[in-house]
């Protein structure tokens, strides 16, 4: 352990803290120590401060305890007399000082102000975290990279995060070398920055780092149902971090203003100590001092003088990752960190669909003869008989065989050819079915992207994704508007038939159920029993979805489970479900009601697109969405009460639901069903308005959907209440709840 390091992170720690201090006095002058200090949106409080000290912080005057227990904290600056051979005072050191950057950050948000400005995003809120927590689950993001400083240029600062993204690892950035920050290099090249591209910049000061830190604590917290008391459970949540949360620190460039004898400011030493206390190794392309024996981290702490283009893999390397790139035969960068990226106006090199034109996809069963593996056909003008700036008709029809497909897969395989399409850097795809649109960029298109390289994607991811049900798959893509007219009438037709065949399909006409584990990486006492009428909670797996994902790995996360005898049909017990759970949940949940949220009822994760809570005053229940910020009639917004019920445990009375299962038959048709839905953002209400008023139709109950409150109606029980009996709704005269 070098001394140098130790040096200058305890004094960097010391600085922050004076800093924490100083920044603190000032806010309590101005503002008074009652004046809230909170982050928006979070149930969390100041994570650092919950994680580290088991501190609720809500006042500024709470912030004094915590930068005094930072301050008992901060070790003895080493002199040449003194030789610090272990971490210990370093790493509390690198704590004290997250506690103070999560001060210094927190202040910036008093009085409601947002610090969010230009390209910077400061905090991550709990709902962005749910979000993408599911994808730190499913292993759709591998761990993440936080970039600290800036590259030599900025093409280097492309080709790194271009490396990161197509890998899947999103990018958090903070700080900067000599006052420049890899985003604003990334900004000047026109790169969309935001969660959805998995690029995210927080703040241009090192203090910004800590949003990294405070993002992983939660993420322990909500997916890792670990609850933080003190520092037993602080321990805990840093190893789930090492274990589970695969992160590392890029610390790109040197410091002019960096003390004699040291590359890098004294802060930014002290904020790698604090972010090595979670297991995040740091990686770095300048000299600066390593700490290569293994202790905390998977392997080294600290590793320096990398080349910048090898940083990535040694990265990988050093925090014990696995990964591989996929190579596609396409001229464009490639993974789910380009996903979410937009194609603007003006960088659109031709665009289909939309309200501009028909455009489809549409995924078909062949018998075996029917179909050459990997033909892919352009019918109708390729790009290069395009014009800029136009729009295009598009049919993109997959027709696939397999001695184990069943066309009952069809829609599965076809619901991913706009995730496939999406993660090709500079294509933008949105919809499926008859309502796609998507934009080919001039960039992607300068680089060489054909219409056939949409063919090109689809043929190999599926190959790579269904291999076990899919044996040869053929693509034609439609450019030619005449063609696809008959076309798209048959394929409205299919699509129509498969919503007939699914939406028909009861919990009653099935033996089996499916099971979904994936969770469980990050809750491990969590399973989802999704039944056709009840779907996965996260409102990504059916039924259908388990069922195929069963068939493509039978022994991945899902599974059939027969039901057995039927213990209890209004509350949809059976006797192999409760046995299979009782197993799978370690022995934490003896007995399921698929159709009750106050027996028995399912566990959450923590990535539930939806929580129903029971409403007493209203003997009801309201359901309130992620999107959804607001107050909610139970006295807490979405992060709260998602906070409460997530990892992994029962609370009676609170469920997380998938969308979908809103306008199902079995909504907790144990407690009397749709008719206890007293009230839904507006937002949401708006967004199931169609299935949820099928379903009243079929119970013939037109009138009910105007009866269900939204946040312009009522925002409290006694709101409600008023609401309610004025439109007379149902639930005030049902059975009592409770
Ligand atoms: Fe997680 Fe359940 Fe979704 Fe599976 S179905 S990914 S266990 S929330
Ligand atoms: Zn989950």
């Amino acid at each position: 352990m070098s001394k140098i390091i130790a040096t200058a992170a305890i004094r960097g720690a010391h600085r922050m803290v004076e800093r924490a201090e100083e920044a603190l006095a000032k806010a309590i002058e101005e503002k008074g120590k009652d004046a809230k200090a909170e982050y928006p949106n979070t149930a969390y409080y100041l994570p650092i401060m919950l994680l580290f000290l088991g501190q609720k912080v809500e006042k500024l005057g709470d912030l004094e305890e915590s930068l005094q227990e930072a301050r008992k904290l901060l070790g003895k600056v080493p002199t040449d007399e003194v030789w610090l051979p272990y971490l210990g005072e370093t790493l509390d050191s690198g704590v004290a000082t997250l506690i103070a950057e999560e001060t210094i950050e927190a202040l910036k948000f008093v009085d409601g102000a947002n610090p969010a400005e230009g390209i910077w995003l400061s905090f991550t809120d709990d709902s962005i975290l749910r979000m993408q927590g599911i994808k730190l689950v499913d292993g759709r993001m591998p761990g993440f990279a936080a970039v600290v400083g800036c590259a030599p240029t900025n093409q280097e600062a492309v080709q790194l995060v271009r490396g990161l993204q197509e890998r899947n690892i999103p990018v958090f950035m903070a700080g900067h070398a000599n006052g420049r920050a890899i985003a604003e290099q990334l900004a000047e090249e026109r790169i969309d920055m935001n969660w959805d591209t998995f690029l995210v910049p927080y703040g241009k000061e090192i203090t910004a780092a800590v949003h990294a830190a405070n993002f992983a604590a939660r993420a322990a917290m909500t997916f890792g149902g670990i609850e933080p008391k003190g520092l037993k459970e602080a321990r805990e949540i840093l190893l789930y971090n090492k274990e589970r949360v695969y992160a590392f620190v890029l610390a790109l460039g040197a410091d002019s203003d960096a003390p004699e004898d040291q590359v890098i400011t004294d802060e930014k030493y002290a904020t790698a100590a604090g972010v090595i206390n979670f297991g995040f190794p740091v990686i770095s392309d300048v000299n600066i001092p390593e700490i290569l024996p293994t202790g905390i981290c998977q392997y080294e702490h600290v590793v320096a003088n990398v080349n910048l283009s090898d940083i990535i893999s040694r990265a990988i390397e050093v925090r014990g990752l696995t990964i591989k790139v996929e190579k596609l035969p396409i001229p464009v960068p490639y993974g789910a960190g380009f996903e979410g990226e937009r194609v603007r106006k003006e960088d659109m090199y031709v665009q289909f669909g939309s309200k501009y034109t028909d455009a489809f996809e549409l995924l078909k069963m062949k018998q075996m003869d029917e179909v050459t593996d990997g033909t892919i056909e352009v019918i109708g003008p390729e790009i290069d008989d395009m014009t800029e700036g136009e729009a295009y008709p598009l049919g993109i029809v997959v027709e696939v065989a397999g001695r184990n497909f069943q066309e009952d897969f069809e829609s599965v395989a076809e619901r991913r050819i706009h995730e496939y399409i999406s993660c090709a850097n500079g294509i933008f795809h949105m919809g499926q079915r008859a309502i796609v649109w998507a934009r080919i960029s001039k960039n992607a298109h300068e680089k060489g992207f054909k219409m056939k390289h949409l063919g090109e994607i689809i043929v190999a991811k599926m190959h790579s994704n269904f291999s076990a049900i899919i044996d040869r798959v053929q693509v034609k893509v439609y450019t030619d508007g005449d063609k696809i007219k008959p076309l798209l009438e048959e394929a409205r037709g299919i699509y129509r038939e498969r919503d007939d065949r699914i939406s028909g399909m009861t919990d009653d006409d099935v033996d089996e159920f499916y099971s979904c584990t994936l969770c469980q990486s990050y809750a491990p006492n969590h399973v989802c029993i999704v039944t056709p009428q009840r779907l996965g909670l996260c409102g990504a797996y059916t039924w259908l979805d388990c069922k195929a994902s069963h068939r493509i790995d039978p022994h991945g996360p899902n599974e059939p489970v027969a039901k057995g005898k039927c213990l209890d049909h209004t509350l949809g017990q059976w006797q192999k479900v409760n046995d299979y759970v009782a197993v799978k949940s370690n022995g934490n949940l003896m007995k399921f009601s698929a159709y009750s949220m106050l027996v028995d009822p399912m566990t959450s994760c923590g990535c539930f697109e939806c929580v129903v809570g029971i409403v007493p005053e209203a003997n009801g229940v309201m359901i309130v969405d992620r999107d959804h910020q607001g107050m909610t009639p139970v006295g807490m917004k979405f992060s709260t009460l998602a906070g409460q019920i997530g990892g992994g445990i029962q609370t009676p009375g609170f469920i997380g639901i998938g969308k979908l299962y809103i306008s199902s038959p079995k909504f907790i048709s144990a407690e009397g069903g749709t008719e206890r839905i007293v009230w839904m953002p507006k937002a949401l209400k708006e967004e199931v308005s169609d299935r949820v008023n099928a379903r009243l139709r079929d119970i013939g109950k037109e009138d009910f959907y105007d009866k269900i409150a939204t946040e312009d109606d009522a925002e409290s029980p006694d709101q409600l209440v008023e609401f309610l009996t004025k439109v007379e709704h149902p639930a005030l005269n049902m059975d009592p709840m409770m």
